[in-house]
């Protein structure tokens, strides 16, 4: 059995693994595609004392510093549940899939970290996958300079939504804020400080129904007015969607306390509600979802999974 055992290997699972390894104690990641979010991003030009990356350069020095330790990594291994232990410092247990839907191996450790991460709930419409990162966008702390003095809409008029379009503003020539239903959704203050802007223009009861680009890159948008059924063109270089981020936490429902929307509920030191089981990372309520944010909340959850095992006695 191990000591902890980390499932996702994004920036939460890859320093909480480390974190915990060099505690000297027996580690191990299960991760259905160590790297997580990052191996899906271009450019980083947020990670401290990092002026500029690129996602999959820093998947692949996430794996090598946690390849620095005697970590067992298992790549390509999905969790499908989480057993808690029985008796106070017993041994959680942690199913995996197994192929070709058959039941797979069972992993059991004395603590667990959860960093199973999220994923952006996409358009679905053509040209989104196509522009992924040239010119559709998910993240406005991330890729909002990289559109400086150009033109983008925003997807969504949720508070998320009219956060982005009033951080955008203050960044970009021109925000078109495209919202599907009648009104606005945002709280009322976010409303009227977007209002105040003069480089923003909102638009409701508007369907998006496909990106359109040049081969290269996104030169524009279709939606739909849903009152009238005409089809209307915007010139554009970006498009920023925010219709929710959606935590990878499913496996956990009825096992974890869970938020309204679906994320790890933990305390300041990354505590869930079940006893030697902590979480970090996108998948939990921790505020801004970044990967300095991640690695800080993984490396939190490690310490407090060591403070655990020192406190509880080996059964
Ligand atoms: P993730 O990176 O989502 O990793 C989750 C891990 O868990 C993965 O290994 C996944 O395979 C695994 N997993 C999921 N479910 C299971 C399961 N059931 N069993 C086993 N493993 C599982 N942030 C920045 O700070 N700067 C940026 O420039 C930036 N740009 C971004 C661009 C894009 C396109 C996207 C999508 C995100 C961007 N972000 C950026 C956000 C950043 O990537 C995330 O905040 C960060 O990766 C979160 O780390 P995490 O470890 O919590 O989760």
């Amino acid at each position: 059995a191990f000591d902890v055992l980390v499932v996702g290997g994004g920036p939460a699972g890859a320093a909480a693994a480390v974190y915990a390894a060099r505690k000297g104690i027996r580690t191990g990641v299960a991760a259905e595609r160590f790297g997580g979010q990052v191996l899906d991003t271009m450019a980083i030009e947020n990670f401290i004392s990092v002026p500029y990356t690129e996602g999959p350069k820093l998947a692949a020095a996430l794996e090598q510093h946690v390849h620095e330790y005697d970590v067992d990594v298992m790549n390509l291994q999905r969790a499908t549940a989480l057993v808690p232990a029985t008796e106070p410092g017993g041994l959680i247990e942690v199913r995996l899939a197994g192929a070709d839907g058959k039941p797979g191996a069972s992993l059991k450790s004395r603590s667990v970290i959860l960093s199973t991460g999220a994923r952006w709930r996409q358009m679905g419409v053509p040209g989104e996958d196509e522009y992924r990162n040239k010119g559709v966008a998910y993240c406005p702390h991330c890729d909002g300079p990289l559109f400086k003095g150009k033109r983008v809409a925003v997807i969504g008029g949720g508070n998320s939504g009219v956060e982005a379009a009033i951080d955008l503003a203050g960044i970009v020539r021109h925000v078109t804020l495209i919202e599907f239903d009648g009104r606005l959704r945002a709280d009322e203050v976010l409303q009227r400080k977007l209002r105040s802007l003069p480089n923003v223009d909102v638009i409701v009861s508007a369907q998006t129904t496909e990106v359109i680009g040049d081969g290269k890159r996104v030169a524009g948008l279709l939606y739909k007015d849903r009152d009238s059924g005409q089809l209307h063109r915007l010139e554009l270089e970006g498009v920023f969607v925010q219709i929710g981020l959606l935590p990878n936490t499913e496996w956990l429902k009825g096992t974890v306390e869970l938020s309204p929307r679906g994320e790890i509920v933990v305390d300041d030191r990354g505590q869930t509600s079940v006893p030697g089981v902590f979480a970090a990372g996108d998948a939990t309520t921790v505020p801004y979802k970044q990967i300095v944010i991640a690695m800080g909340a993984g490396s939190t959850a490690a310490l407090s999974a060591f403070d655990h095992l020192i406190r509880t006695s080996v059964p």
